[in-house]
């Protein structure tokens, strides 16, 4: 599904350039669940950023299911990213004075979906979430953990592929972050591909895979072993 290889990010501000990825090869079939871990600014931003076609690699192969990403247009990339791609951002990213439900419905807007169709699609989506309760809250009427589901209800809307999610419990406490890695693992077993970064070995211990950035480079891919309950 994600094939990259000898993939490399310069970031040139004119002043210094910043050699954020250096050489980069990975493969990751349909159903992983990967955690991408390292120090801060070892590049796994940078990685997601690519990987979610936001941005692009300044050198190196990146297809995302039998697709070259490195050489499609800005239009293309866009197109690619909003059929396929979902996103959870570690400080949620809600769209303020917005209903959790129109903020679900957002991403249907860019992925073509039937207007008529959007408002049950999100409700459902929420529900999904356990949040059938909140749909007409505001983000700053709910906890961290529930902004986390709404953002996390959002990703789905477009019914991507893959889910992108940078530190989603960064800013969350031990139990709302383990109750949303729940749902990140109900989602893998429903057949996502999801990959998210972390500083937490706890957190990286639901994943299947854990694949470790030092300066650019990958220094580890493991695949963690199924504990026997
Ligand atoms: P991480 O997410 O692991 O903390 P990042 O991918 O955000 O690391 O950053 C990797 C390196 O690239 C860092 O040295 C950072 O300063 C640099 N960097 C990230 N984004 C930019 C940018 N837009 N412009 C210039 N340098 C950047
Ligand atoms: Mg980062």
């Amino acid at each position: 599904m994600i094939n990259i290889k000898g993939l490399e990010k310069v970031y040139d501000t004119g002043k210094i350039k910043v050699n954020a990825l250096k050489g980069v090869d990975i493969h990751i079939k349909e159903g992983e669940f990967v955690a991408i871990m390292g120090p801060s600014g070892s590049g796994k931003s940078t990685l997601m950023n690519i990987l979610g076609c936001l941005d692009k690699p300044t050198a190196g192969e990146y297809t995302l299911d039998g697709t070259g990403v490195s050489t499609l247009s800005e239009s293309d990339l866009a197109h690619l990213r909003n059929r396929k791609i979902g996103f959870v951002f570690q400080s949620f990213n809600l769209i303020p004075r917005t209903s959790s439900v129109k903020n679900v419905e957002l991403p249907m807007i860019y992925a073509g979906f039937k207007k008529a169709h959007m408002k049950s699609r999100a409700q459902e989506l929420l529900q999904k979430v356990g949040l059938g309760d909140r749909m007409d809250h505001l983000p700053n009427e709910l906890s961290g953990g529930q902004r986390q589901r709404v953002a996390i209800a959002r990703s789905l809307a477009n019914d991507p592929a893959i889910i992108l999610a940078d530190e989603p419990t960064g800013n969350l406490d031990t139990k709302s972050g383990d109750e949303i890695m729940e749902l990140f693992k109900e989602l893998n077993g429903e057949g996502k591909t999801i990959i998210l970064v972390t500083h937490e070995d706890e957190i990286a211990d639901h994943c299947k895979r854990v694949i470790r950035f030092r300066d650019g480079q990958i220094v580890q891919d493991v695949v963690l072993e199924k504990k026997v309950k």
